[in-house]
């Protein structure tokens, strides 16, 4: 049915993983009948008419966050910038809402503000000007479980859990848990507080709604238990995913798409090695030539994103990182090194055999839409957990096992590519796996589909 009176304003944190769901959700909602006002600071996008990629049908207001250039993690000021996104983020969404209210002739009032986690002033300017608002969590249901149970009573638990490599917490509508899943800003450790700070501040504002709304970019089948509501209502959440671009809306086309995809048609189908840590990550030089040893030790064609950012790490590490990689012109015999790709292409292509990721929560739900089975890598935030979630609960892939110093060295890369790729009953088991999710992930957005119905029945009740 459609919901022509709907108006929905997003807004977004603007890197990359929090922009596309966001994007994809809007896209779903103008299927829907939804008009979307979409704001969006002028960095994300300058990105987006550079790359060609503006999507269409959408209303976007463009505002300045006081970094056009980008925000540079390495050499701005993180605090500065979250002041600036807070204090003109909120004066264009009121403006925003205000424009487009009844009063104004020929305009379709926001009957819903949605945004995605780090921006708790945004509920705010909606509570503000009466307007229901509604967070778009871009991370799966199990994480937002666990921040959940440490803001409500388990903190102590969930610390003493992260001292202690061997122990494992038991956790509602979780699988056992044991330190090396929990995310890290969990972790006493943490040298990012205040992240958690932010998760609080977020989930406090969303608790003290009247009737609190979450969408959250997974589907039903994938989270079954962890998607169900907590504490007699206290949170619920309205899967709503998997928010992967469908063809037109990968956000930053690279050059070098077409090249890249010549050489995979050059492959045989199932052969190649994907390796790629995301749009923030940056590694070493040390684990970058782990991964160069694992790779040639695997003697399968790879392709390795290694991003130019890389070189932009501050003092020794920065200086390292220019240097070239050891044995580049044996990498070069067998595999791609290119510093960005259109991943989701890659991921569909049918030379792929197995995706080494980080685990970040957009690559694995591209993972699963895709059906390629992985080698989990991961690094930190909610990382650890999904990797937890792919090698023990869906099966679609191994994950690697730090050493001692918690380095991953290249024999256990090529370990774990090697299983994941093996044509042997474990190899065969994680493919069918993959692909079985993959069905599942393609049926929950169909039309009759979980995904689907669950954001129909939220605009038939709001
Ligand atoms: N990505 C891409 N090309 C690359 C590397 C990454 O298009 O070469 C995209 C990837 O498809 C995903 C996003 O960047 O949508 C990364 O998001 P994710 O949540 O996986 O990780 P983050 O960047 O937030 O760590």
């Amino acid at each position: 049915m459609a919901q022509t009176q709907h108006h929905f304003l997003l807004v977004t944190y603007p890197v990359q993983g929090h922009i596309n769901p966001a994007l994809e959700f809007s896209k779903r909602l103008i299927i829907l009948g939804v008009k979307v006002t979409f704001t969006i600071p002028v960095s994300a996008y300058r990105k987006m008419i550079k790359a060609g990629r503006v999507p269409e049908g959408f209303n976007f207001v463009v505002f300045s966050d006081g970094f056009d250039d980008g925000f540079n993690s390495n050499t701005n000021d993180h605090m500065l910038f979250m002041t600036q996104m807070k204090r003109r983020g909120s004066e264009t969404l009121k403006e925003t809402i205000l424009s487009n209210s009844a009063q104004n002739n020929g305009s379709t009032p926001i009957t819903c503000l949605v945004y995605t986690p780090l921006l708790p002033w945004a509920a705010e300017v909606a509570r503000g000007l009466n307007v229901p608002s509604a967070l778009l969590w871009i991370q799966p249901a199990s994480i937002l479980r666990v921040y959940y149970y440490y803001f409500n009573g388990y903190d102590k638990l969930i610390r003493d859990c992260c001292n202690e490599p061997s122990w494992s917490i038991e956790l509602p509508g979780l699988p056992s848990l044991k330190s090396r899943d929990l995310p890290s800003f969990c972790f006493p450790s943490n040298p990012y507080g205040f992240i958690l700070d932010a998760v609080k501040e977020q989930l406090d504002m969303v608790a003290s709604e009247e009737k609190p709304i979450i969408f959250v970019n997974s589907f039903d089948a994938l989270e079954e238990e962890a998607l169900k509501e907590i504490d007699d209502g206290k949170l619920s959440m309205i899967a709503i995913g998997p928010l992967v671009p469908r063809g037109d809306l990968v956000f930053e086309k690279s050059k070098d798409d077409d090249d890249i995809m010549e050489w995979m048609t050059t492959k045989p189908k199932g052969s190649i090695v994907y390796v790629a840590f995301g749009s923030l990550l940056v590694l070493t030089k040390k684990q970058k030539d782990a991964i160069a040893q694992g790779l040639l030790g695997s003697e399968r064609p790879f392709l390795w994103v290694i991003r130019d950012e890389d070189a932009n790490l501050k003092g020794e590490e920065g200086e390292e990182n220019k240097e070239k990689l050891s044995c580049m012109e044996e990498l070069e015999k067998l595999g791609l090194i290119v510093p960005w790709c259109s991943q989701l292409e890659v991921l569909s292509h049918p030379s792929l055999g197995c995706f080494v990721t980080h685990c970040g929560w957009n690559s694995t739900l591209e993972s699963i839409v895709c059906g390629v089975p992985v080698v989990a890598f991961p690094h930190w935030n909610d990382q650890p957990m999904n990797a937890k979630l792919l090698a023990d609960v869906w099966e679609t892939g191994v994950r690697v096992a730090p050493n001692e110093d918690g380095a991953v060295e290249g024999e256990e890369i090529r370990k774990c590519i090697e299983m994941v790729m093996a044509d042997d009953e474990k190899g065969i088991a994680m493919r069918n796996n993959a692909n079985k999710w993959k069905d599942l992930a393609s049926a929950a957005v169909k039309e009759t589909g979980s995904s689907n119905t669950n954001l129909k029945s939220f605009l038939e009740l709001i």
